[in-house]
């Protein structure tokens, strides 16, 4: 693993208000992550402007605090922000040295913006005091709750059972936490059975909110992502599939997007667990 660090120009992304996580801009700390998701759009140069060595040259925004301080002094009324939302985990491995994501909770404290937080990692816990002060929201991402599944897909991540405690030591402390099921892969994580079981455990951990979405390929990520399916003995016999679905759109489409929708639909529905987070 290589770390560079870099200076920004500018930090934060304004955008057109989420309707899931309710955000009006994005901003993220570091480029690139060690946790080697096979879907990670940090493999598109659409995404990332390091997708060849992303998992392994990671660049750190060293100046991201005084950044993020002079933009917030230009931004007006205060609208949420969400913190590694773009493509990186803002509370990987490297925060712990840098602490640009806490230092950047306190910039946004200061100027009175509202946080969303989406990561994988339990080091966020090591913030709960700030993030309680900043009132922020946090979304724990699985891409699914089959460990065995998760390991073939999110290769260095934490662990599925790791990122369950952290959720539960958040609500433990008062901290509003919901989960993400990002991406749901056709054909691999979009069984009712399996979409039924994530929502089952937002309910058991009775956390605030369940976001899904399907995945999305960039085209430039097509040669990158069906060669890993190909390298992957679990992957493999969908290859084929995944090279219909996704050779002319982005995103599934057709009676494969119904399902998904579908499923995800009634499993919210069955376990009263919204799906954004509520205003
Ligand atoms: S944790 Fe997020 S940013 Fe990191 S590799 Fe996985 S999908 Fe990409």
């Amino acid at each position: 693993m290589e770390y560079h660090e870099i200076e920004v120009d500018s930090l934060l992304r304004r955008v057109e208000r989420d309707t899931q996580f309710g955000h009006h801009y994005i901003m993220d700390l570091y480029e690139g992550c060690p946790s080697g998701c096979i879907y990670c759009l940090g493999k598109s140069a659409k995404y990332s402007d390091v997708p060849a060595g992303f998992f392994q040259n990671i660049r750190v925004k060293k100046n991201a605090p005084e950044i993020l301080n002079k933009e917030l002094l230009k931004a007006g009324t205060p609208k949420r922000i969400s913190i590694g939302l773009g493509v990186n985990d803002t509370y990987q491995l490297v925060e712990g040295r840098y602490e640009l994501t806490k230092k950047c909770i306190e910039i946004c404290v200061h100027h009175g913006f509202p946080v969303h937080i989406m990561t994988k990692n339990d080091l966020v816990l090591r913030d709960v005091d700030l993030l309680k002060k900043a009132g922020a929201i946090v979304t724990f991402s699985f891409s699914t709750i089959n460990q065995r599944l998760a390991k073939i897909l999110e290769p260095d991540a934490p662990y599925v059972a790791r990122r369950i405690e952290a959720i539960k030591e958040l609500k433990r402390v008062g901290i509003p936490v919901g989960m993400a099921l990002y991406p749901i892969m056709p054909y691999i994580t979009d069984e009712e059975d399996m979409i039924n079981r994530f929502f089952e455990t937002a309910k058991e951990l009775d956390v605030l909110y369940a976001i899904d979405s399907p995945l999305r390929l960039p085209e430039d990520m097509l040669p990158y992502f069906f060669d890993t399916m190909l390298q992957t003995p679990r992957l493999r016999r969908f290859l084929k599939r995944y090279q219909r679905l996704y050779k002319l759109r982005e995103v599934p489409y057709g009676k494969v997007m119904q399902m998904i929708n579908m499923n995800c639909y009634d499993a919210a529905t069955h376990y009263g667990i919204a799906r954004k987070i509520p205003d």
